[in-house]
């Protein structure tokens, strides 16, 4: 187990995961480099926070000089790597952020990492690892029965796939051309509580609780292959403790589901826990919208290699991965109207280490 680890992202939603399963399973120390953007949120690091392991500081990757503090300081055997602009849709509006972060700040972060490498002596050098968390995003759509394995042909469609595609070859760059122990992995759609309320599950239950339409891109036919947050972390340090230095790993739970599927399962399972007093079902609010524009029909991930190789499989089924994100947010109302209200942000403006 590596004991000391720099997370990077680690106030969103799978960097919070990993951050929290990392405390929990007594890493020693635990350091989340995050800038907080409107993704980031310390209330999802609440449970963790008042543990010594646990260290938090206030940083934009592309910042060369803090980060290089923060290796100086922190001496981490072990970097995983999820800072990212990751929103498909603000990737279609506003792309040079995530040219800035994904591709600028990834490009920092490695050169930063090298030099600390660098300077490690053999026994730590030869154990310290760069985990680059990437998505299946970046092999674009794939066709009817087809599977994307590590070898599949780069074709990112949208602006965020471009640029964690250009982030995946300049970590393979780093090691081919400096050396830098790192590994990659490719992951499929993750779901789970403390997920922003604008990607497509979260979406869905606020807007069925607050009975606003919900949205629904073009026939509702693209797929999506879905994969519990939790076997995504679990999935993430296996890589990082057993991975092959310079290998890939796909990461998925051979889990495809069409959007309207999906969607109509959150209704079903809000009809259930949280019934609309005498006015239907929640499938009445879905309302079709315009597609996205460029929109990839169909993801669908072969995690063999990891499986084989490492040992890790996906243990939770989608349903009830569903069923548990449902009641997470239903319980936890606390987190999301601080999110939808503004509040988690407002609080944290001049907020540093
Ligand atoms: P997220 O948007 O919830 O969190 C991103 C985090 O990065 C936030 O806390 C944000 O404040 C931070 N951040 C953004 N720009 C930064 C910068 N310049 N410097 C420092 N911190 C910055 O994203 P997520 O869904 O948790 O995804 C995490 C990683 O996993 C991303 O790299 C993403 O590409 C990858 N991934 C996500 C999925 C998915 O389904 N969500 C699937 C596969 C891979």
């Amino acid at each position: 187990m590596f004991k000391r680890v720099l997370v990077t992202g680690g106030a969103g939603f799978i960097g919070s995961a990993v951050v929290r399963k990392l405390v929990g399973v007594g890493t020693p120390c635990v350091v989340n480099v995050d800038a907080l953007t409107y993704a980031g949120n310390l209330d999802s690091l609440l449970t963790v926070e008042q543990s010594p392991s646990y260290h938090f500081v206030h940083l934009d990757i592309a910042d060369g000089d803090a980060l290089g503090d923060v290796f100086a300081n922190y001496r981490p055997e072990a970097v995983m790597h999820l800072a990212a602009e990751s929103h498909v849709d603000r990737s279609i509006d506003t792309p040079a952020q995530f040219v800035r972060t994904n591709v600028d700040g990834t490009r920092m972060l490695l050169e930063v990492s090298t030099r600390y490498w660098r300077d490690l002596g053999s026994a730590e050098g030869s154990r310290f690892r760069f985990l680059h968390v990437s998505t299946d995003e970046v092999y674009g759509s794939v066709g009817a029965g087809v599977e994307a394995d590590e070898r599949a042909r780069y074709a990112p469609n949208s602006p965020y796939a471009a640029t964690k595609a250009a982030a995946d070859h300049l970590v393979r760059a780093w090691h081919h051309t400096y050396g830098l122990p790192v590994v990659t992995t490719n992951c499929s759609n993750n779901f789970g509580p403390f997920q922003f309320p604008e990607k497509l599950i979260p979406h869905v239950i606020l807007q069925a609780l607050s009975g606003k339409p919900i949205p629904l891109y073009g026939d509702g036919k693209h797929i999506r292959d879905w994969i519990f947050v939790d076997d995504h972390v679990d999935a993430l340090r296996a890589v990082l403790e057993r991975g092959r230095i310079g290998e890939v790993y796909n990461i998925g739970a051979r889990c495809r589901r069409d959007n309207l599927t999906v969607i109509r399962g959150l209704c079903v399972l809000l009809d259930e826990l949280r019934p609309r007093e005498g006015r239907g079902s929640y499938v009445q609010l879905i309302r079709q919208v315009d597609d996205r524009p460029g929109h990839d029909r169909r993801y669908a991930i072969d995690s063999t290699r990891i499986e084989t190789e490492l040992g890790w499989k996906a243990v939770e089924p989608f349903e009830r991965g569903l069923r548990k994100t449902v009641e997470w947010y239903l319980v936890n109302q606390w987190w999301w109207d601080r999110v939808l209200n503004g509040s988690y942000r407002l609080e944290r403006i001049g907020l540093e280490v």
